[in-house]
């Protein structure tokens, strides 16, 4: 097994924009590593360039502490399993997952080869498929014969690049579970890709969340949950997505569309001055309807009437949808900022969770109850969390 290390890494292609951009991350024997981030964030030439495919421009990246950027991908020692698991479709699934001992030529006898198939296909539940073509597995055997393969080698680590984007929903549930209980028995040092935040959040030790290239947050997933460091890492991570609330800081308060937030502890000291503008971030989940919030809980957040453009009823929750009164003042502000920072442009709404029997409905006012101690206060120039 191996630790990974990758200190400084950058890589260009032609004089363009790096499409990895400085990423340094120490990840530890056995530990399950998720890189994430949109489409073209550099994430599949990260995965490449530890593996040996993408040269790397520069930087350098160590196995076991021993420098290898220039070495082949084989002598890496490292195990690839790719999106359309590359099985072969003449052989069966014995010989598939057999294929990599017999590229070794002469290194395995038969009786090994053998024991180690055997053994990989029975890690993996598949001693009853051993006869089997490809084309006559499903697609979460297919997936698991491509892991075969990875294990029967004997690699130091194993790296996923989106293993299972051809899945469907309920298989990608699965085999995702699998995965992760393979990886813990296993305790191999696993590096994961992935564009899903739900196979990040549920799969990784850690995650780290990139953006054009550059990484914008390491962290264990509940604690990029629940401290994103930055606005894209807050957007990215949650579904419904965090809400951002533009506001102007008027001492002990944020004043907002929607009435006066108490300014939280941890934000006291480290806030702009008088009269700017923050955007408070603050996640469906921390709203309720009033009428579910005791009085002892009321006392400390905000309550605020709103009108609900509509509602959608999930069975075992809720999502009311509010629109705001956007300041022009403000929303050329934001406009402004978001072109800088490549985000999206805002939208004048919000979503907030209620409780399945909340009768809040779409086209009435409800009264609302938001936990103020648990918003987020982003610097919308930086982009920066202040709390
Ligand atoms: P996706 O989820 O869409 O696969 P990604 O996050 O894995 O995206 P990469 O495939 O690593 O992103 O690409 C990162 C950037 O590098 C992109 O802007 C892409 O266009 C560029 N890029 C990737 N491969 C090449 C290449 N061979 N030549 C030139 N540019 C490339």
């Amino acid at each position: 097994m191996a630790s990974i290390t990758l200190n400084h890494l950058v890589k260009k292609y032609g004089d363009g924009f790096p499409a990895v951009n400085d990423v340094s991350i120490d990840i530890a024997d056995g530990e399950f590593l998720i890189l994430v981030g949109p489409s073209g964030c550099g994430k599949s030439t990260l995965l490449r360039m530890i593996v040996g495919l993408e040269d790397i421009t520069s930087g350098d990246l160590l196995i076991n502490g021993q420098r290898v950027n220039e070495k082949e991908p084989r002598e890496r020692n490292l195990s690839m399993v790719f999106q359309n698991y590359a099985l072969y479709p003449h052989l069966t699934v014995y010989e598939n997952i057999a294929f990599p001992l017999r590229l070794s030529k002469g290194k395995f006898s038969d009786e090994e080869i053998d024991r180690k198939v055997r053994h990989a296909a029975s890690t993996l539940d598949l001693d009853e498929h051993l006869e089997r073509k490809p084309a006559n597995l499903s697609g979460g055997q297919r997936q698991r014969v491509a892991m075969g393969r990875a294990i029967v080698r004997d690699a130091d680590a194993f790296l996923f690049d989106e293993p299972l984007s051809n899945l469907d929903a309920k298989l990608r549930g699965q085999m995702r579970t699998e995965i992760a209980q393979l990886q813990r028995r296993m305790g191999i040092t696993s590096v994961y890709v992935t564009h899903d935040q739900t196979e990040a959040m549920t799969l990784g030790d850690r995650v780290a969340v990139l953006k054009k290239g550059i990484l914008q947050q390491i962290a264990s997933p509940r604690e990029l949950y629940e401290q994103p460091a930055n606005l894209f890492v807050a957007g990215f991570i949650g579904s419904p997505s965090m809400n951002f609330l533009p506001a102007h800081v008027r001492g002990d308060v944020f004043a907002t569309p929607l009435g006066d937030f108490p300014v939280p502890d941890q934000a006291r000291g480290k806030l702009p001055a008088d009269g700017r503008i923050v955007l408070l971030g603050l996640r469906p989940e921390h709203f309720e309807d009033a009428k579910f919030v005791d009085e002892a809980k009321v006392s400390r957040g905000t309550t605020f009437d709103a009108e609900f453009t509509h509602t959608e009823w999930m069975g075992n929750e809720q999502y009311g949808y509010i629109n705001y009164e956007q300041d022009p003042e403000v929303k050329a502000k934001l406009d402004e900022l978001a072109q800088d920072l490549d985000g999206d442009e805002m939208h004048p709404q919000i979503v907030v969770e209620l409780d399945a029997t909340s009768r809040i409905r779409g086209g009435a006012k409800g009264r609302i109850w938001v936990d103020t101690r648990r918003m987020h206060v982003f610097d919308p120039e930086t982009g920066e969390n202040l709390t």
